[in-house]
């Protein structure tokens, strides 16, 4: 007898969802996590009274959350507690220009009229049109499997509606917002969120630029810190007899006749399961928990010819004042030019970040216990930092680094941080690997080009493996709270529709 029904490899997000919706279902179902805390890169640490979230910052489309939570009876309310984000961001323009985006359209409007009056016209269009594909696109794209390309064929046959937004398919995401907007301070706000695609905005595909207006759908942060989404999961898994073990590394997937058998711990433990749902970027899990000898010749250089997603370095501030924000999250943006030129002659060429681009998080606004009363919490993600810098390393380059942002961030975003930084931590591309285990600090999985999208990302249930299946970033539908979510469900329906 296998000692579990099902092994996720993971606790993420994705294999969270996916662990408890296979427990709600009847499957004894084990959860590996190397780390101390689950939610990997949706989790939130303590030091010194400041709580500090690892990565995500908020959570938005939150239908994945409300649909996985509903599959197992539970209504998210019960379980988290989503505080609004009003305003979405606090904009920062190159030139100094500084105006807030509210949630509602209808007040984005309005701001428009005043800061980019040429676009007022085309914003409630783009608004429309975007609502609609949001409203298709969320169950054919987001909620589907596309293990293969009949998958991708059939969701345009089921959903013929989606003809319609074929731009946003074949164009990129600078090629929507530059068709339907014209002036610079609208291009400038929508510049910085291609990366949230983990590209630039001539690289990243169009169907991202949705996020335009899904924020205006709402934004949220859970009471507590982000760790609080994951842990919810955690929690609606255990009534339903989920284990989770934290401090478990696994190092390899035990395969026998083309099926998985369990896996083995970093202690030489073995644990037996016919099914295993790995929550870890794929590369690693086929190349180094797996091996190429048991991989088809053609698998192998698919495999391999992935590249793993951008990472971005993170500074982490504990402060003792109000800091002077508008938002939650304030947005120090710039030119898409100068947002792709950023791409190609620094990340791609490997150079440390040489200029300063990126967003900041004041989780205390929306949630003031997360830091000692009277003290707050500002988190900076920073420019995308590409792995390997030319002529240094990240743990050389940290402490100036911390130092470089603190001072540009006082003076563009918030005078008088540099007096009253209580603690500041960092994490670099090199830490996300340690911490974390994602190669090269891959923060999306995956690189998210087109032709690592739908059908061409690994796919959720493997294709030569059996009883092996894959939710998180590294499969469809791609990194992004919301997404590594319904990867999770997608991984779980996969395995009641073939188990
Ligand atoms: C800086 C940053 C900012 C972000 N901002 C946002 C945001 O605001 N909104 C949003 O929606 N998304 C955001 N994201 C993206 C989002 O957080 C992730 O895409 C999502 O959380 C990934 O979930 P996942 O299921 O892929 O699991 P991951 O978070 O990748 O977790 C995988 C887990 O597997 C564990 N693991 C790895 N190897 C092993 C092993 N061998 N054995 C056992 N366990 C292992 C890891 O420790 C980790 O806990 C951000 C990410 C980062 C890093």
């Amino acid at each position: 007898m296998p000692d579990y029904d099902v092994i996720v490899i993971g606790a993420g997000l994705g294999g969270l969802t996916s662990g408890a919706l296979c427990s709600h279902r009847g499957r004894k179902t084990l959860v590996l996590e190397q780390g101390d805390l689950v939610g990997g890169c949706c989790s939130t640490f303590e030091k010194d009274g400041y709580h500090f979230d690892v990565g995500a910052s908020v959570v938005e489309v939150i239908g994945s959350i409300v649909n996985a939570m509903a599959d197992m009876g539970v209504e998210v309310g019960e379980v988290m507690d989503l505080i609004p984000c009003d305003p979405i961001y606090d904009y920062i323009l190159k030139d100094g220009t500084r105006f807030q985006f509210p949630v509602s359209v209808e007040e984005t409007t309005e701001v428009i009229k005043k800061v980019a009056p040429q676009d007022a016209a085309a914003w409630p269009g783009f608004a429309a049109y975007m609502k609609e594909f949001i409203a298709i696109a969320t169950d054919a794209v987001f909620g589907s499997p596309m293990v293969t390309f009949a998958d991708v064929a059939r969701m345009f046959v089921k959903h013929p509606a989606l003809l319609k937004f074929g731009p946003l398919f074949t164009g990129s995401y600078q090629d929507v917002i530059f068709h339907w907007f014209k002036t610079e301070a609208m291009r400038q706000t929508a510049a910085y969120q291609s990366f949230y695609a983990g590209l630039p905005p001539e690289l990243a595909g169009g169907t991202y630029a949705l996020l335009g207006y899904s924020e205006h759908e709402g934004v949220w942060y859970p009471r507590g810190g982000m760790i609080k989404i994951p842990e919810a999961f955690q929690r609606v898994g255990e009534r339903h007899g989920m284990e989770v073990r934290t401090g478990c590394r696994v190092v390899q997937v035990i395969i026998r006749e083309g099926r998985v058998a369990g896996v083995i711990l970093d202690d030489g433990t073995e644990i037996t399961a016919p099914l295993v749902i790995s929550n870890i970027n794929a590369m690693t899990l086929y190349l180094d928990l797996i091996g190429e000898q048991y991989m088809p010749r053609l698998t192998r250089v698919g495999i391999k010819s992935y590249r793993p997603s951008m990472s971005v370095p993170m500074v982490y501030l504990g402060v003792d004042y109000e800091p002077e924000l508008e938002a939650h999250h304030t947005l120090v943006t710039l030119p898409m030019e100068e947002m792709d030129e950023y791409w190609w002659n620094v990340y791609e060429k490997g150079r440390l970040p040489d200029r300063m681009f990126g967003l900041v998080c004041w989780p205390t606004e929306s949630d003031p216990a997360l830091a000692p009363e009277g003290h707050h919490v500002v988190n900076l993600i920073l420019t995308p930092g590409p792995y390997r810098l030319e002529g240094t390393d990240w743990d050389s380059e940290k402490e100036a680094l911390i130092d470089r942002s603190i001072q540009f961030f006082t003076e563009k975003a918030m005078p008088g941080l540099a007096d009253h930084v209580k603690i500041a931590e960092i994490s670099t591309p090199l830490d996300y690997e340690r911490k974390l285990l994602h190669p090269e600090g891959a923060i999306y999985g995956l690189s998210e080009e087109t032709t690592a999208s739908l059908c061409f990302r690994p796919s959720a249930r493997s294709k030569f493996i059996e009883g092996l299946y894959l939710t998180g970033a590294s499969t469809h539908p791609g990194g992004g709270v919301p997404a590594a979510v319904a990867s999770g469900r997608i991984a779980a329906d996969l395995i009641d529709r073939y188990e």
